[in-house]
């Protein structure tokens, strides 16, 4: 299990990587543009190659790029679908450049499920044709559920992963845990948390999922509120995180923290959680 942190890039790449150096990061997440709109900043060689040579000899790895929250594969309008293929595709070019492993999306929202995960599986084959790149696999990430989100439940967004598999494409699966918890798999309690890795070895399975982002709930079990909190002081709690990184596969990949931030401190103390979980699970199995 590798640590690391969702870490800006204002000021660029060079600086994000900084930054992960900094906080003892082993894995790092970013945006490769404003996760909010505008176009994106062109990537210059010399920043990304800065960026290399910090991660390299941090050994930070892999590298994440998460696409911008506000474009949505899943829409019914033709022209949102359209900007969501576009914005896609330049992602998976941008990471491809970035050197990523992987690129997270989220699968968008519709009112009409099925036809959401149709249109996000077409929009990830042309996203993958126009952007023509290799060396990123692309995740979905399930969702909270909170409005007309699809792919919170595993059985769709399984269904959606082995899809886009089926067509060769290097696609996999996200698992956050703040997501999963709202959306009603409460992996806290004994009963939950068998249902949620029936589910997952059912509908997905464990060869498809790759990353997890480790985020604690302001939301309860079930509320479909999308909300992170600060590890061991929402909903799920240390306990619910002990389950999860106890997990023969959970528990061995990459492990990134989205948590809020006021300042680096906050960053800190999140990443300290997680890290003296990881200790006490290694601790445990030895005796
Ligand atoms: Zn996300
Ligand atoms: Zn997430």
């Amino acid at each position: 299990m590798r640590i690391g942190i969702h870490v800006s890039i204002a000021g660029g790449m060079k600086k994000a990587a900084a930054r992960a150096v900094s906080l003892g990061c082993e894995t790092m997440q970013i945006f490769s543009r404003s996760p909010r709109g505008g176009a994106a900043r062109p990537l210059t060689e010399h920043d990304v190659q800065d960026m290399h040579r910090i991660l390299q000899e941090a050994d930070i790895r892999p590298l994440v790029v998460h696409a911008p929250y506000f474009l949505n594969a899943a829409a019914k309008e033709k022209a949102t679908w359209r900007a969501a293929v576009e914005i896609i595709s330049q992602e998976l070019q941008r990471a491809a450049t970035l050197q990523a492993a992987y690129l997270v999306i989220h699968c968008g929202h519709n009112e009409d499920a099925e036809q959401g995960l149709v249109r996000t599986q077409t929009a990830v084959m042309e996203a993958f044709t126009v952007a023509d790149v290799s060396g990123v696999a692309l995740l979905l990430e399930n969702a909270a559920g909170m409005g007309n989100e699809i792919g919170f439940r595993f059985r769709e967004l399984g269904a959606l992963c082995h899809s886009l598999r089926k067509e060769s494409l290097p696609v996999g699966l996200c698992l956050d845990s703040c997501h999963a918890f709202v959306a009603d798999y409460d992996f806290t309690v004994p009963e939950g948390w068998q249902n949620m890795l029936n589910e997952v070895e059912e509908y997905c399975g464990w060869e498809t999922v790759k990353l997890i982002h480790v985020n604690d709930a302001v939301g309860k079990a079930g509320s479909r509120f999308d909300r992170h909190a600060a590890l061991g002081k929402g909903e799920i709690g240390g306990k619910g995180f002990k389950n999860l990184f106890s997990h023969p596969v959970l528990g061995q990949l990459p492990a990134v923290l989205e948590t809020p931030r006021k300042s680096e401190q906050d960053d800190q103390e999140n990443l300290e959680f997680l890290r003296r979980l990881r200790q006490e699970i290694r601790k445990g199995r030895h005796h």
